[in-house]
């Protein structure tokens, strides 16, 4: 009998060495990783069965924000993270949605610096 988790999944009739034909449930593929902001397909950032292959530094780029953010959305971040460190702009009006990664950058900026 099937069990219940298993219920929704997808199912296909396949033929054993043995010569019987069994009901064999298939997994669903892994979609590719995107992008938090703009929705974008990610480059370069392993995902599915295959990613248990590979070691933490070899599934995503090690950039900043690597395998959460597309290229030109970091790069927005990091302009505006550049405006609140020279005063330009205030880290009060900026974007909501973007604060949170703004004041990340931040703190890597200063651990850099302290170095
Ligand atoms: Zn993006």
């Amino acid at each position: 009998m099937v069990q219940p988790k298993d219920r929704g999944r997808k199912q296909k009739r396949v033929q054993t060495p043995g010569g019987r034909n069994v009901l064999r449930i298939i997994e669903a593929k892994k979609g590719k990783a995107h992008c938090a902001e703009c929705h974008t397909a990610l480059r370069g950032v392993v995902t599915g069965r295959k990613a248990f292959k590979f070691s933490k530094t070899e599934k995503r780029p090690e950039a900043l924000f690597a395998g959460k953010l597309c290229n030109s959305c970091r790069i927005k971040y990091v302009e505006e993270a550049l405006k609140v460190k020279t005063g330009v702009k205030d880290l009060n009006h900026i974007n909501i949605t973007y604060q949170k990664y703004v004041t990340q950058i931040l703190n890597q900026i200063e651990k850099m610096e302290k170095r």
